[in-house]
């Protein structure tokens, strides 16, 4: 946190340095898909050798999941094409507002636009080979969408779960979800309540995600329950996808 000296931030474990929640589904052989595009894309792109984005999922429109659009720009340039971004109707609006320049059809002189494929969200769909069930999810009051993705699901920014979502995400074996801190909060999962969830989906192991620096990756991951740890970014995991 920009001006913070708590243990958290000055830790020298590298599992402790935190950018911005998002994260990158590489199939095997095939096409990698991006969920959000946060105002780090650009240094975590860098840091872990993105070299190919065959489309966006967004999971809502807030600024850290949102702010690094503009970077797709690179991934137009080198595969020369428009990059096919999956949102619901809500967050497409918030996005050209916050884009404008990019949907304004203002031709401007030497600066490129990042080019994209828009699509909306209304139920399960295919992307790039892979079947995606959308997770309706609660931030707050704000409804959200998590992903399922075959044995995996990814449930980001939540503070509740519908109990139609549940059923969505039942069998799944590997779960990353919400946990902000310990001590309640508006919109987002405090470690309990994560764990709470976590029971009651039962994945064969569990991810938490979007922590502030309440919590210090080694001590907290110390009393987490058996399955369950803090994720960390550029933490690699396998999953089972569906085929579209
Ligand atoms: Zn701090
Ligand atoms: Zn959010
Ligand atoms: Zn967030």
């Amino acid at each position: 946190m920009i001006g913070c000296t708590c243990a958290v931030c000055r830790s020298g474990d590298p599992r402790d340095k935190r950018l911005r929640p998002s994260i990158l589904v590489e199939i095997a052989g095939g096409a990698s898909v991006l969920v959000d595009t946060t105002p780090d894309l650009r240094q975590q792109a860098l840091t872990h050798g993105m070299t190919r984005l065959d489309a966006v999922l967004f999971t809502h429109s807030h600024a850290d999941h949102i702010l690094g659009l503009d970077e797709i720009r690179r991934f137009n340039f080198m595969q020369g094409a428009a990059i096919p971004c999956y949102a619901t109707d809500d967050v497409w609006e918030s996005i050209r507002r916050t884009f404008s320049y990019v949907f304004d059809g203002i031709e401007r002189q030497g600066g490129g636009i990042p080019k994209i494929d828009a699509h909306g969200i209304a139920g399960p769909f295919d992307v790039a080979g892979m079947h995606v069930v959308p997770v309706p999810l609660f931030h707050g009051r704000m409804p959200i969408l998590g992903f399922r993705l075959g044995d995996f699901a990814y449930l980001t920014d939540c503070s509740a779960i519908p109990e139609d979502s549940f059923a969505l995400v039942s069998g799944v074996q590997t779960l990353v979800i919400d946990a902000l801190r310990d001590k309640k909060h508006s919109t987002h999962f405090t470690v309990a309540e994560a764990v709470a969830a976590i029971a009651r989906i039962a994945p064969a192991r569990a991810y938490l995600t979007h922590m502030s620096h309440d919590l210090g990756h080694a001590e907290t991951n110390a009393r987490l329950p058996q399955g369950v740890e803090l994720a960390y970014d550029g933490l690699s995991l396998d999953a089972r996808v569906d085929a579209s």
